[in-house]
């Protein structure tokens, strides 16, 4: 896959708070029930928190009771990349923002209608953008 390589390691240290660096440049995980938007109800988009690319609706997400949002599919077909993830053991799929290649969480197959799919996603990936009316 070809993601932006516009920024340095170095850059994304600079913009990045800690948390968000491990989480998206180094594909960790953040504690189940401690990010911002797992319980999040409010309406509008998800943005990659790198990049600020679009990724996610209010409308697809669904309370998964894992402690991370979750959504069942993605802002469309250009957001969101996938690919196999044989870290720690498993045989996952790792979510990364299409754009710069971010690390954003998991995509399992036990979503609920009408895709059957989970993104379950870390809260510090993300960046809420709250539909203005
Ligand atoms: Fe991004």
């Amino acid at each position: 896959m070809n993601f932006d390589k516009t920024k340095t390691d170095a850059e994304w240290r600079t913009i990045l708070s800690p948390e968000q660096y491990r989480i998206l440049r180094e594909h960790g995980t953040e504690r189940a029930f401690t990010g911002a938007y797992w319980d999040n109800h409010e309406t509008g988009e998800y943005h990659c928190a790198a990049c600020g690319a679009a990724l996610f609706s209010s409308a697809a997400k669904f309370d998964s009771g894992t402690g991370w949002p979750s959504f069942y599919q993605a802002l469309n077909a250009d957001a969101v990349a996938e690919k196999t993830d044989t870290s720690h053991g498993m045989v996952r799929v790792e979510a990364l923002c299409r754009r710069c290649g971010s690390h954003l969480g998991h995509v399992f197959n036990d979503g609920p209608a009408p895709t059957g799919m989970r993104y379950c996603i870390n809260s510090a990936s993300l960046a809420f953008q709250k539909k203005q009316d």
